[in-house]
């Protein structure tokens, strides 16, 4: 049975002594549980699931520095749909490979809704992310009028439908977000039997894609907490969590980590 994941978005959060703070009490906690200084480095037991952190990319330097080594993965928020040249303030999929992380959030709604991506954009970016060897975070997920219209496996179909037409021959090597809009930043959670409904479709979708669907990690986002972690969890096709507000604080954060074990 695969891992489940668990990974935080920063969003733009952070200096470089919170940063600190935050990642030596991630790091500490897990070194604790494998009995290192350590973590992973010691090669003993650690979290029972994945998890990760995707931080804002200026601080992906700083926060390699002190996870490398450790259970801890490193992740992005956002990657280029274009390989190198004049793209003044994108970062390329290369540069973020160079700089350790093994994920990146795609496609996240506060992109889609605050910087006019497109399904088409999406898939392009999660494309460049693949063929640098890097996990995509495919966020998909319907809007309040989209959820109160009946609309959201039309919604999410869609999404990652442009996201399966550019990367059919690798599909399998993503990571699926399904992150309602309306519960994003706002303490209102999908019930878990709404999430399972919701991923089950997703799971349908990429099983007609890829005989190796049942591989691929789909992740809920939105306000999943200390609390409400582990029910989420606990459906079958939740396979780990995307994780907002709740990833800044070590504790809650580590909470649902524990909750994922
Ligand atoms: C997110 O930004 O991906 C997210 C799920 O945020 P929150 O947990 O704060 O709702």
């Amino acid at each position: 049975m695969k891992k489940k994941l668990i990974a935080g978005n920063w969003k733009m959060n952070g200096n470089t002594a919170s940063n600190a703070a935050l990642l030596q009490a991630l790091v500490s906690a897990s070194a604790s549980l494998s009995g290192g200084a350590s973590g992973g480095a010691s090669g003993g037991a650690s979290w029972a699931c994945r998890a990760a952190v995707c931080v804002p990319a200026v601080y992906l330097a700083q926060a390699r520095a002190l996870v490398q080594g450790t259970a801890l993965e490193l992740g992005a928020q956002d990657v280029s749909a274009h390989a190198a040249g004049a793209y003044t303030g994108e970062v390329s999929a290369e540069m973020l490979q160079d700089l350790g992380c093994r994920l990146v959030i795609v496609g996240h709604s506060e992109r889609r809704q605050y910087h006019g991506e497109t399904d088409a954009l999406v898939a392009a970016k999660a494309q460049k992310a693949l063929a640098a060897g890097i996990t995509p975070i495919v966020c998909v997920g319907e809007t309040l009028a989209e959820h109160e219209a009946g609309a959201t496996e039309d919604v999410v179909k869609r999404q990652l439908a442009a996201v399966i037409h550019t990367n059919g021959h690798c599909i399998s090597e993503i990571v699926v977000a399904y992150e309602p809009v309306w519960a994003i930043g706002t303490g209102k959670t999908a019930s878990p039997e709404m999430a399972q409904q919701v991923h089950a479709v997703l799971r349908a979708q990429l099983r007609a894609a890829t005989p190796n669907a049942d591989r691929v990690h789909i992740l809920y986002g939105g306000s999943m907490n200390a609390a409400n972690a582990a029910q989420l969890l606990s459906q079958p096709d939740v396979d780990g969590g995307l994780v907002g507000g709740a990833s800044l604080k070590a504790p809650d954060f580590l909470s649902i980590i524990a909750a994922a074990g």
